[in-house]
Protein backbone atom coordinates (compact mmCIF):
# COMPACT_ATOMS: atom_id res chain seq x y z
CA UNK A 1 0.00 0.00 0.00
CA UNK A 2 1.17 3.41 -0.74
CA UNK A 3 2.02 5.59 2.09
CA UNK A 4 0.27 8.56 1.00
CA UNK A 5 -3.53 9.14 0.05
CA UNK A 6 -2.28 11.30 -3.03
CA UNK A 7 0.19 8.50 -4.32
CA UNK A 8 -2.21 6.24 -3.76
CA UNK A 9 -4.77 8.25 -6.19
CA UNK A 10 -1.70 8.56 -8.53
CA UNK A 11 -1.07 5.22 -8.41
CA UNK A 12 -4.43 3.73 -9.36
CA UNK A 13 -4.32 6.51 -12.13
CA UNK A 14 -0.98 5.27 -13.72
CA UNK A 15 -2.29 1.91 -13.50
CA UNK A 16 -4.92 2.03 -15.60
CA UNK A 17 -3.52 4.28 -17.96
CA UNK A 18 -4.65 1.99 -20.95
CA UNK A 19 -7.74 1.72 -20.05
CA UNK A 20 -7.92 5.27 -19.71
CA UNK A 21 -6.46 5.68 -22.97
CA UNK A 22 -9.23 3.48 -24.62
CA UNK A 23 -11.54 5.45 -23.25
CA UNK A 24 -10.65 8.54 -23.91
CA UNK A 25 -10.57 7.16 -28.16
CA UNK A 26 -13.93 5.73 -27.74
CA UNK A 27 -15.58 9.25 -26.85
CA UNK A 28 -13.70 10.98 -29.30
CA UNK A 29 -14.72 8.31 -31.60
CA UNK A 30 -18.19 8.56 -30.65
CA UNK A 31 -18.16 12.07 -31.42
CA UNK A 32 -21.58 13.06 -29.88
CA UNK A 33 -22.87 16.83 -30.46
CA UNK A 34 -24.32 18.46 -28.02
CA UNK A 35 -27.53 16.22 -26.17
CA UNK A 36 -27.07 13.48 -28.31
CA UNK A 37 -23.84 11.93 -25.69
CA UNK A 38 -25.50 8.91 -25.49
CA UNK A 39 -22.79 6.19 -25.65
CA UNK A 40 -20.21 8.58 -24.08
CA UNK A 41 -22.13 9.31 -21.19
CA UNK A 42 -22.85 5.64 -20.40
CA UNK A 43 -19.34 4.58 -20.84
CA UNK A 44 -18.05 7.08 -18.14
CA UNK A 45 -21.23 6.05 -15.71
CA UNK A 46 -20.96 2.09 -16.85
CA UNK A 47 -17.36 2.77 -15.64
CA UNK A 48 -17.77 4.58 -12.48
CA UNK A 49 -20.80 2.78 -11.23
CA UNK A 50 -18.97 -0.86 -12.11
CA UNK A 51 -16.20 0.71 -8.93
CA UNK A 52 -18.77 1.20 -6.85
CA UNK A 53 -20.22 4.64 -7.10
CA UNK A 54 -23.87 5.51 -7.19
CA UNK A 55 -25.07 6.66 -10.17
CA UNK A 56 -28.36 8.68 -11.35
CA UNK A 57 -28.91 9.15 -14.68
CA UNK A 58 -31.14 11.53 -16.41
CA UNK A 59 -31.00 15.03 -14.68
CA UNK A 60 -34.04 17.14 -15.07
CA UNK A 61 -34.98 16.74 -19.13
CA UNK A 62 -31.48 15.93 -19.50
CA UNK A 63 -31.10 11.93 -20.74
CA UNK A 64 -27.22 12.65 -20.75
CA UNK A 65 -26.90 14.08 -17.42
CA UNK A 66 -25.80 11.80 -14.94
CA UNK A 67 -24.48 12.31 -11.64
CA UNK A 68 -21.66 9.31 -9.50
CA UNK A 69 -21.51 9.68 -5.92
CA UNK A 70 -19.04 7.58 -3.83
CA UNK A 71 -18.74 7.93 -0.35
CA UNK A 72 -20.79 10.07 2.55
CA UNK A 73 -20.72 12.87 4.90
CA UNK A 74 -18.72 16.08 4.74
CA UNK A 75 -17.00 16.85 2.77
CA UNK A 76 -18.77 17.16 -0.39
CA UNK A 77 -16.50 17.26 -3.12
CA UNK A 78 -17.61 17.80 -6.96
CA UNK A 79 -15.84 16.84 -9.99
CA UNK A 80 -17.02 17.96 -13.12
CA UNK A 81 -16.94 15.86 -16.46
CA UNK A 82 -17.98 17.45 -19.81
CA UNK A 83 -17.95 14.69 -23.16
CA UNK A 84 -20.19 16.39 -25.69
CA UNK A 85 -18.60 17.18 -29.72
CA UNK A 86 -18.67 20.33 -31.59
CA UNK A 87 -20.60 20.35 -35.13
CA UNK A 88 -18.91 20.29 -38.53
CA UNK A 89 -15.38 19.00 -36.41
CA UNK A 90 -15.11 15.38 -37.56
CA UNK A 91 -11.44 15.19 -37.94
CA UNK A 92 -8.95 11.92 -38.19
CA UNK A 93 -6.01 11.88 -36.50
CA UNK A 94 -3.74 13.67 -39.37
CA UNK A 95 -2.34 16.74 -40.00
CA UNK A 96 -4.25 17.82 -42.92
CA UNK A 97 -7.92 18.50 -43.65
CA UNK A 98 -9.89 14.68 -43.73
CA UNK A 99 -12.80 14.29 -42.05
CA UNK A 100 -14.29 11.21 -40.95
CA UNK A 101 -17.57 12.21 -41.44
CA UNK A 102 -17.34 15.30 -43.93
CA UNK A 103 -19.89 18.29 -42.24
CA UNK A 104 -19.79 15.91 -38.89
CA UNK A 105 -19.10 16.44 -35.29
CA UNK A 106 -15.84 16.12 -34.12
CA UNK A 107 -13.92 16.70 -30.69
CA UNK A 108 -12.63 20.22 -31.83
CA UNK A 109 -12.65 21.31 -27.67
CA UNK A 110 -11.31 17.99 -26.35
CA UNK A 111 -14.00 17.70 -24.23
CA UNK A 112 -13.63 13.26 -24.46
CA UNK A 113 -9.91 14.04 -22.44
CA UNK A 114 -12.32 16.44 -20.33
CA UNK A 115 -14.80 13.79 -19.62
CA UNK A 116 -12.32 11.12 -19.28
CA UNK A 117 -9.74 12.68 -16.96
CA UNK A 118 -12.36 13.94 -14.41
CA UNK A 119 -13.53 10.27 -14.22
CA UNK A 120 -9.53 8.67 -13.43
CA UNK A 121 -9.86 11.35 -10.83
CA UNK A 122 -12.64 10.84 -9.44
CA UNK A 123 -12.20 6.81 -9.62
CA UNK A 124 -8.08 7.52 -7.97
CA UNK A 125 -9.90 9.95 -5.24
CA UNK A 126 -11.93 6.45 -4.29
CA UNK A 127 -8.99 4.90 -4.10
CA UNK A 128 -7.07 6.80 -1.79
CA UNK A 129 -10.40 7.63 0.55
CA UNK A 130 -10.79 3.17 0.85
CA UNK A 131 -7.32 3.12 1.34
CA UNK A 132 -7.23 5.91 3.72
CA UNK A 133 -10.10 5.90 5.30
CA UNK A 134 -10.68 9.36 4.23
CA UNK A 135 -14.17 10.68 5.02
CA UNK A 136 -16.33 12.72 3.19
CA UNK A 137 -17.81 12.49 -0.34
CA UNK A 138 -16.88 12.49 -4.23
CA UNK A 139 -19.67 13.42 -6.76
CA UNK A 140 -18.69 13.47 -10.07
CA UNK A 141 -20.59 15.46 -12.44
CA UNK A 142 -21.63 14.24 -16.23
CA UNK A 143 -22.64 17.60 -17.83
CA UNK A 144 -23.52 17.18 -20.93
CA UNK A 145 -24.19 20.05 -23.35
CA UNK A 146 -21.40 22.66 -22.87
CA UNK A 147 -21.21 23.64 -26.37
CA UNK A 148 -24.42 25.24 -26.14
CA UNK A 149 -24.13 26.35 -22.79
CA UNK A 150 -26.80 24.78 -21.50
CA UNK A 151 -26.52 21.54 -19.51
CA UNK A 152 -25.21 23.01 -16.24
CA UNK A 153 -27.90 25.28 -16.67
CA UNK A 154 -30.48 23.21 -16.54
CA UNK A 155 -28.73 21.06 -13.69
CA UNK A 156 -27.89 24.05 -11.48
CA UNK A 157 -31.68 24.82 -11.72
CA UNK A 158 -32.38 21.19 -10.80
CA UNK A 159 -30.34 21.72 -7.73
CA UNK A 160 -27.51 19.08 -8.97
CA UNK A 161 -24.88 21.51 -7.39
CA UNK A 162 -26.36 22.55 -3.89
CA UNK A 163 -24.83 21.75 -1.18
CA UNK A 164 -20.74 21.25 -2.54
CA UNK A 165 -18.07 22.71 -0.41
CA UNK A 166 -15.99 22.41 -3.45
CA UNK A 167 -15.84 21.55 -6.89
CA UNK A 168 -12.84 20.97 -9.37
CA UNK A 169 -12.65 21.00 -13.05
CA UNK A 170 -9.87 21.16 -15.61
CA UNK A 171 -9.97 22.09 -19.27
CA UNK A 172 -7.73 21.06 -22.60
CA UNK A 173 -5.57 24.05 -22.77
CA UNK A 174 -2.48 25.51 -24.71
CA UNK A 175 -0.40 25.49 -21.51
CA UNK A 176 -0.40 24.30 -18.29
CA UNK A 177 -1.63 26.50 -15.54
CA UNK A 178 -4.68 27.08 -13.28
CA UNK A 179 -7.27 29.96 -13.92
CA UNK A 180 -8.34 32.32 -11.29
CA UNK A 181 -9.88 35.04 -13.46
CA UNK A 182 -13.06 35.36 -14.59
CA UNK A 183 -14.75 34.62 -18.11
CA UNK A 184 -17.80 36.28 -20.41
CA UNK A 185 -21.22 36.06 -19.49
CA UNK A 186 -23.45 35.53 -22.40
CA UNK A 187 -26.78 35.23 -24.14
CA UNK A 188 -27.15 32.54 -27.12
CA UNK A 189 -30.19 34.14 -29.23
CA UNK A 190 -31.51 33.34 -32.43
CA UNK A 191 -33.47 36.02 -34.30
CA UNK A 192 -36.46 34.83 -37.14
CA UNK A 193 -37.36 36.82 -39.84
CA UNK A 194 -41.32 35.64 -41.39
CA UNK A 195 -41.64 37.31 -45.02
CA UNK A 196 -43.69 36.43 -47.38
CA UNK A 197 -42.63 34.69 -50.90
CA UNK A 198 -42.82 35.95 -54.50
CA UNK A 199 -41.23 35.38 -57.79
CA UNK A 200 -38.44 38.21 -57.20
CA UNK A 201 -38.63 38.56 -60.78
CA UNK A 202 -41.93 38.44 -62.24
CA UNK A 203 -43.78 40.11 -59.15
CA UNK A 204 -41.41 41.28 -56.68
CA UNK A 205 -43.75 44.02 -55.30
CA UNK A 206 -45.96 41.57 -53.70
CA UNK A 207 -43.39 40.03 -51.67
CA UNK A 208 -42.13 40.75 -48.13
CA UNK A 209 -38.04 39.50 -48.02
CA UNK A 210 -37.13 38.09 -44.94
CA UNK A 211 -33.64 38.04 -45.82
CA UNK A 212 -33.91 42.01 -46.13
CA UNK A 213 -34.45 42.53 -43.18
CA UNK A 214 -32.22 39.89 -41.60
CA UNK A 215 -29.46 42.06 -43.37
CA UNK A 216 -30.54 45.52 -42.27
CA UNK A 217 -30.32 43.82 -38.11
CA UNK A 218 -26.59 43.16 -39.50
CA UNK A 219 -25.81 46.23 -41.06
CA UNK A 220 -27.53 47.52 -37.48
CA UNK A 221 -25.20 45.25 -35.05
CA UNK A 222 -22.19 46.22 -36.98
CA UNK A 223 -22.55 49.71 -36.60
CA UNK A 224 -23.44 49.08 -33.06
CA UNK A 225 -20.48 47.19 -32.37
CA UNK A 226 -18.30 50.87 -32.39
CA UNK A 227 -20.26 51.65 -28.85
CA UNK A 228 -19.53 48.21 -27.19
CA UNK A 229 -17.19 48.20 -24.36
CA UNK A 230 -13.86 46.25 -25.10
CA UNK A 231 -13.80 42.72 -24.22
CA UNK A 232 -17.54 42.68 -25.36
CA UNK A 233 -17.82 39.95 -28.27
CA UNK A 234 -20.74 39.99 -30.77
CA UNK A 235 -20.58 36.90 -33.28
CA UNK A 236 -23.80 35.30 -35.65
CA UNK A 237 -23.76 32.80 -37.95
CA UNK A 238 -26.76 33.69 -40.32
CA UNK A 239 -29.00 29.68 -40.00
CA UNK A 240 -30.95 30.52 -42.52
CA UNK A 241 -30.98 32.71 -45.45
CA UNK A 242 -33.58 31.86 -47.95
CA UNK A 243 -33.46 28.84 -50.26
CA UNK A 244 -33.22 30.15 -54.23
CA UNK A 245 -32.46 33.41 -55.67
CA UNK A 246 -35.96 32.85 -57.69
CA UNK A 247 -38.15 32.28 -54.35
CA UNK A 248 -38.01 35.52 -52.09
CA UNK A 249 -37.02 34.14 -48.65
CA UNK A 250 -40.22 33.71 -46.78
CA UNK A 251 -38.48 33.13 -43.42
CA UNK A 252 -34.52 34.13 -42.71
CA UNK A 253 -32.78 33.32 -39.63
CA UNK A 254 -29.81 34.30 -37.58
CA UNK A 255 -28.05 33.03 -34.43
CA UNK A 256 -26.59 35.49 -32.04
CA UNK A 257 -23.95 34.91 -29.07
CA UNK A 258 -23.72 37.92 -26.94
CA UNK A 259 -20.40 38.08 -24.48
CA UNK A 260 -19.98 40.51 -22.35
CA UNK A 261 -17.95 40.69 -19.06
CA UNK A 262 -20.43 40.70 -16.66
CA UNK A 263 -24.27 39.98 -16.81
CA UNK A 264 -26.04 43.07 -16.19
CA UNK A 265 -23.33 43.84 -19.71
CA UNK A 266 -25.19 41.35 -21.49
CA UNK A 267 -28.66 42.12 -20.95
CA UNK A 268 -27.86 45.74 -22.29
CA UNK A 269 -26.44 44.97 -25.13
CA UNK A 270 -28.74 42.04 -25.76
CA UNK A 271 -31.84 44.89 -25.24
CA UNK A 272 -29.70 46.78 -28.16
CA UNK A 273 -29.88 43.87 -30.32
CA UNK A 274 -34.29 43.05 -29.76
CA UNK A 275 -34.33 46.92 -30.46
CA UNK A 276 -32.10 46.57 -33.90
CA UNK A 277 -34.28 43.15 -34.95
CA UNK A 278 -37.73 44.98 -34.33
CA UNK A 279 -36.44 47.96 -35.79
CA UNK A 280 -34.89 45.67 -39.01
CA UNK A 281 -38.70 44.14 -39.11
CA UNK A 282 -40.27 47.25 -39.46
CA UNK A 283 -38.41 48.84 -42.09
CA UNK A 284 -38.75 45.95 -44.20
CA UNK A 285 -42.09 44.83 -43.23
CA UNK A 286 -41.51 41.12 -41.70
CA UNK A 287 -42.46 40.36 -38.27
CA UNK A 288 -39.85 38.76 -35.92
CA UNK A 289 -39.38 36.01 -33.69
CA UNK A 290 -36.97 36.01 -30.70
CA UNK A 291 -35.79 33.02 -29.55
CA UNK A 292 -33.69 33.56 -26.65
CA UNK A 293 -32.19 30.13 -26.35
CA UNK A 294 -30.22 30.23 -23.19
CA UNK A 295 -27.91 32.51 -20.92
CA UNK A 296 -25.12 32.12 -18.52
CA UNK A 297 -22.87 34.69 -16.17
CA UNK A 298 -19.17 34.71 -15.82
CA UNK A 299 -17.26 32.82 -13.82
CA UNK A 300 -16.59 33.61 -10.56
CA UNK A 301 -13.23 32.92 -9.82
CA UNK A 302 -11.97 31.00 -6.28
CA UNK A 303 -8.34 32.31 -5.31
CA UNK A 304 -7.88 29.76 -2.40
CA UNK A 305 -9.20 26.45 -4.61
CA UNK A 306 -6.97 28.03 -7.49
CA UNK A 307 -4.35 27.97 -5.14
CA UNK A 308 -4.31 24.37 -3.94
CA UNK A 309 -4.92 22.85 -7.77
CA UNK A 310 -1.93 24.68 -8.68
CA UNK A 311 0.08 23.59 -5.87
CA UNK A 312 -1.21 19.95 -7.33
CA UNK A 313 -0.16 21.01 -10.75
CA UNK A 314 3.35 21.54 -9.39
CA UNK A 315 3.54 18.70 -7.73
CA UNK A 316 2.34 16.19 -10.59
CA UNK A 317 4.15 18.10 -12.97
CA UNK A 318 3.40 19.23 -16.68
CA UNK A 319 3.46 16.77 -19.51
CA UNK A 320 6.69 16.38 -21.49
CA UNK A 321 6.11 15.21 -25.17
CA UNK A 322 8.81 13.05 -27.84
CA UNK A 323 10.10 14.53 -30.60
CA UNK A 324 7.44 12.45 -32.27
CA UNK A 325 4.90 14.07 -30.82
CA UNK A 326 6.28 18.35 -31.10
CA UNK A 327 6.70 16.96 -34.51
CA UNK A 328 2.76 16.06 -35.71
CA UNK A 329 2.23 19.11 -33.49
CA UNK A 330 4.57 21.16 -35.95
CA UNK A 331 2.38 19.88 -38.51
CA UNK A 332 -0.50 21.21 -37.13
CA UNK A 333 0.80 24.64 -36.48
CA UNK A 334 1.93 24.58 -39.95
CA UNK A 335 -1.09 23.71 -41.29
CA UNK A 336 -2.19 26.84 -39.10
CA UNK A 337 0.27 29.00 -41.23
CA UNK A 338 2.47 29.49 -38.57
CA UNK A 339 5.19 27.49 -36.86
CA UNK A 340 6.88 27.99 -33.04
CA UNK A 341 10.19 26.50 -31.80
CA UNK A 342 8.01 25.66 -29.06
CA UNK A 343 5.45 23.55 -30.39
CA UNK A 344 3.51 22.16 -27.37
CA UNK A 345 3.95 23.98 -23.57
CA UNK A 346 6.05 21.60 -21.15
CA UNK A 347 6.38 24.18 -18.60
CA UNK A 348 4.14 25.80 -16.15
CA UNK A 349 2.66 28.67 -16.90
CA UNK A 350 1.99 31.57 -13.17
CA UNK A 351 -1.49 31.39 -12.27
CA UNK A 352 -3.65 33.35 -15.11
CA UNK A 353 -5.69 36.06 -13.59
CA UNK A 354 -7.30 37.47 -16.59
CA UNK A 355 -10.74 37.60 -17.92
CA UNK A 356 -11.00 34.70 -20.58
CA UNK A 357 -12.63 35.93 -24.23
CA UNK A 358 -14.45 32.72 -24.25
CA UNK A 359 -18.09 31.45 -21.77
CA UNK A 360 -18.37 28.14 -20.08
CA UNK A 361 -21.66 26.95 -18.48
CA UNK A 362 -19.40 26.02 -15.45
CA UNK A 363 -19.60 29.84 -15.01
CA UNK A 364 -22.99 28.73 -13.29
CA UNK A 365 -21.94 26.25 -11.11
CA UNK A 366 -19.11 29.04 -9.57
CA UNK A 367 -22.10 30.93 -8.56
CA UNK A 368 -23.28 27.94 -6.19
CA UNK A 369 -19.69 26.48 -5.15
CA UNK A 370 -16.43 27.49 -4.86
CA UNK A 371 -14.90 26.08 -8.48
CA UNK A 372 -11.23 26.60 -10.00
CA UNK A 373 -10.33 25.56 -13.72
CA UNK A 374 -6.74 23.74 -14.47
CA UNK A 375 -5.89 23.73 -17.87
CA UNK A 376 -3.10 20.95 -19.12
CA UNK A 377 -0.90 21.40 -22.53
CA UNK A 378 -3.47 19.50 -25.59
CA UNK A 379 -2.89 22.02 -28.22
CA UNK A 380 0.19 23.20 -29.41
CA UNK A 381 0.84 27.21 -29.54
CA UNK A 382 -1.14 28.79 -32.35
CA UNK A 383 -3.42 25.92 -32.90
CA UNK A 384 -6.80 27.21 -31.56
CA UNK A 385 -9.56 25.05 -30.07
CA UNK A 386 -12.86 24.80 -32.23
CA UNK A 387 -10.59 23.75 -35.57
CA UNK A 388 -10.03 20.39 -37.23
CA UNK A 389 -6.53 20.63 -36.01
CA UNK A 390 -7.96 20.43 -32.31
CA UNK A 391 -9.87 17.60 -33.02
CA UNK A 392 -6.83 15.57 -35.10
CA UNK A 393 -5.16 15.47 -31.25
CA UNK A 394 -7.83 14.08 -29.86
CA UNK A 395 -6.31 10.44 -30.11
CA UNK A 396 -2.71 11.15 -29.56
CA UNK A 397 -0.19 10.35 -27.24
CA UNK A 398 -0.24 14.50 -26.65
CA UNK A 399 -3.85 14.13 -25.25
CA UNK A 400 -3.65 11.03 -23.61
CA UNK A 401 -0.63 12.58 -21.84
CA UNK A 402 -2.49 15.93 -20.98
CA UNK A 403 -5.52 13.33 -19.42
CA UNK A 404 -2.77 11.60 -16.93
CA UNK A 405 -1.29 14.75 -16.18
CA UNK A 406 -4.93 16.71 -15.46
CA UNK A 407 -6.59 13.30 -13.69
CA UNK A 408 -3.89 13.12 -11.08
CA UNK A 409 -4.04 16.77 -10.90
CA UNK A 410 -7.59 16.62 -10.03
CA UNK A 411 -7.28 13.69 -8.07
CA UNK A 412 -4.72 15.04 -5.54
CA UNK A 413 -6.15 18.38 -5.15
CA UNK A 414 -9.60 16.23 -4.03
CA UNK A 415 -7.25 14.55 -1.50
CA UNK A 416 -6.54 18.27 -0.42
CA UNK A 417 -10.12 19.25 0.15
CA UNK A 418 -10.69 15.96 2.17
CA UNK A 419 -7.78 16.12 4.05
CA UNK A 420 -7.42 19.97 5.59
CA UNK A 421 -9.99 21.19 7.04
CA UNK A 422 -8.25 25.13 7.47
CA UNK A 423 -8.05 24.95 3.60
CA UNK A 424 -11.60 23.93 2.48
CA UNK A 425 -12.66 26.70 4.77
CA UNK A 426 -10.30 29.66 3.38
CA UNK A 427 -11.98 28.20 0.43
CA UNK A 428 -15.58 28.57 1.70
CA UNK A 429 -14.47 31.95 3.18
CA UNK A 430 -13.90 33.03 0.11
CA UNK A 431 -16.77 32.24 -1.66
CA UNK A 432 -19.37 33.18 0.84
CA UNK A 433 -17.76 36.85 0.83
CA UNK A 434 -17.86 36.50 -3.00
CA UNK A 435 -21.84 35.59 -2.87
CA UNK A 436 -23.26 37.59 -0.13
CA UNK A 437 -27.21 38.26 -1.02
CA UNK A 438 -26.73 36.16 -4.02
CA UNK A 439 -29.63 33.70 -4.78
CA UNK A 440 -29.37 31.24 -8.06
CA UNK A 441 -32.13 31.75 -10.89
CA UNK A 442 -31.28 30.87 -14.26
CA UNK A 443 -29.96 34.22 -15.76
CA UNK A 444 -32.41 33.74 -18.85
CA UNK A 445 -35.91 30.89 -18.70
CA UNK A 446 -35.04 27.46 -19.46
CA UNK A 447 -35.84 26.09 -22.51
CA UNK A 448 -36.83 28.24 -25.88
CA UNK A 449 -38.59 31.15 -24.96
CA UNK A 450 -40.35 33.57 -27.44
CA UNK A 451 -40.38 37.19 -26.60
CA UNK A 452 -42.29 37.91 -29.49
ZN1 LIG B 1 -14.75 23.47 -23.82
Amino acid sequence: MASYPKETAMGWIDNHREQIAKINDEIWNYAEPALEEFKSSKLLADELESSGFQVTRKIASLSTAFIATFGSGNPVIGIIAEYDALPGLSQKAVTYRDPVIAGGPGHGDAHHCYGVASTAAALGLKEAMKQHDLTGTIKLFGTPAEETLYGKVEMANAGSFDGLDAVLSWHPGAENTVRVGSSLANNSVKFVFHGKPTHPGISPELGVNALSALEVMETAVSLLREHFPDAVRVHRVITDGGKAPNVMPERAESWYYVRAPTRPMVDSIYARLVEAAKGAAQAVGTTVDIELICGIREVLPNKALAEIQFQNLQLVGPPTFSEEEKTYARQLQASMGGESKEPLRENISPLQTITGRYSTDSAEVSWLAPLAGLYVTIFPQGVPPHSWQATALGTTGIAHKAVMVAGKVLACSGVDLLTQPEQLSKIRDEFQEKTKGFKYSPCVPLNVSKVE
